[in-house]
């Protein structure tokens, strides 16, 4: 058989984590044929916590399940690693100024960038940043890791995009895979821009069949944005499952491609329609069936996409100011 891919998840008992590791373990994320090792990295007071997912993991019985290390040693979480999931992040408390959760983020995943560098499978490594401010986060790990190509880092807008084809799907009728062209650019955050304009439903402009500017400007959009506070007034915990799945779907296609169609990705940017070079900066991207992403070109961004663009580019530059002196040359 095929020999086991090793999968480095931290965070790993956190709300997010436990719904990730069963997944991957069950072969949706890496295929039913795919053996693997999940190296999960927790802090120190969740390491008992961790013990029980481990525990959990085993009584599943995963045909696919070769191996389970359990640690607090980025070092030893990154070990050979193919794929690295970056779940587990310092959460706001309660009067934490903005900036502090920048900083102490920054220090988290600047570690963690060392020692993906010194340790990860640097010729296959996927990474993706989930933890928050995931667009941040991966910059400050890509460019704590010298000898990684950056553009093996990424951040997730996926759940974004799925949130999105879900509002789209309602609106007009018909299922999400009927949906082509549709993209989230920017930031996770609440400035992402999430455009219709492009968007195409079964041969036919989107915009043309909602025929609807103000639905877009005003419910669309900010729902879209917004779904993450929606989700915890309703649920009183944050989104998981859902952003597990996200997580699932983006290394799913990040490997086996998205058959020309496109889909949402947080990459290091080129300077593609004026995000600033080295940003982590969500993009229409289509991956082909080895693996490799591009960033959809030539897309006429109209006056209101270009305004919310900079929004969000804006955004990102002063979240990177932020954390500057964090940053090695
Ligand atoms: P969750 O598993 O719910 O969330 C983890 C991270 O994902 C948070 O930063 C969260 O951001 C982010 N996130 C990104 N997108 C979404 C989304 N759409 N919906 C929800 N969350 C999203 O957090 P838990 O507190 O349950 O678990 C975190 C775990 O990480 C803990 O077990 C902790 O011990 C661990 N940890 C590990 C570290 C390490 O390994 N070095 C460092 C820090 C923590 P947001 O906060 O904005 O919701």
């Amino acid at each position: 058989g095929k020999k086991p891919l090793r999968v480095a998840i931290t965070g790993a008992s956190g709300q997010i984590g436990y719904q990730l590791c069963f997944r991957i373990a069950s072969g949706e994320m890496l295929g039913k044929d795919q053996p693997v090792i999940l190296q999960c990295l927790e802090l120190p007071q969740a390491l008992n916590a961790l013990k029980g997912v481990s525990m959990e993991l085993d009584d599943c019985a995963f045909p696919l399940l070769k191996g389970i290390v359990q640690t607090d040693d980025p070092n030893k979480a990154f070990e050979g690693a193919d794929y690295a999931l970056l779940v587990g992040a310092r959460p706001r408390s309660k009067g934490m100024e903005r900036g502090d959760l920048l900083k102490a983020n920054a220090e988290i995943f600047s570690v963690q960038g060392k020692a993906l560098n010194n340790h990860a499978n640097r010729d296959t490594l996927r990474v993706l940043v989930v933890g928050n401010p995931a667009n941040t986060n991966a910059l400050i790990a890509a460019r704590n890791a010298p000898n990684i190509d950056p553009k093996r880092f990424s951040a997730m807008t996926r759940l974004d995009h799925n949130r999105g084809l879900a509002q789209l799907a309602e609106k007009l009728k018909c299922s999400v895979t009927d949906i082509e062209k549709f993209a989230i650019w920017g930031n996770h955050s609440a400035t992402q821009y999430p455009d219709v304009t492009q968007t195409v439903v079964k041969g036919k402009s989107a915009k043309t069949l909602i025929n609807d500017e103000k639905w877009i400007k005003e419910n669309f959009i900010p729902t879209v944005q917004q779904r993450g506070a929606a989700i915890i007034a309703a649920r009183g915990l944050s989104s998981a499952a859902s952003a597990a799945s996200a997580a699932i779907d983006h290394m799913r296609d990040w490997t086996f491609g998205t058959n020309g169609q496109w889909t949402s990705m947080a990459v290091y940017s080129d300077g593609s329609y004026g995000a600033d070079k080295g940003l982590y900066f969500s993009f229409p991207v289509i991956v082909d069936k080895n693996g490799k992403y591009e960033i959809v070109q030539n897309i006429k961004l109209d006056q209101f996409s270009q305004e919310r663009f900079d929004v969000t580019r804006k955004e990102l530059l002063s979240e990177k100011d932020g954390v500057a002196s964090l940053l090695p040359n």
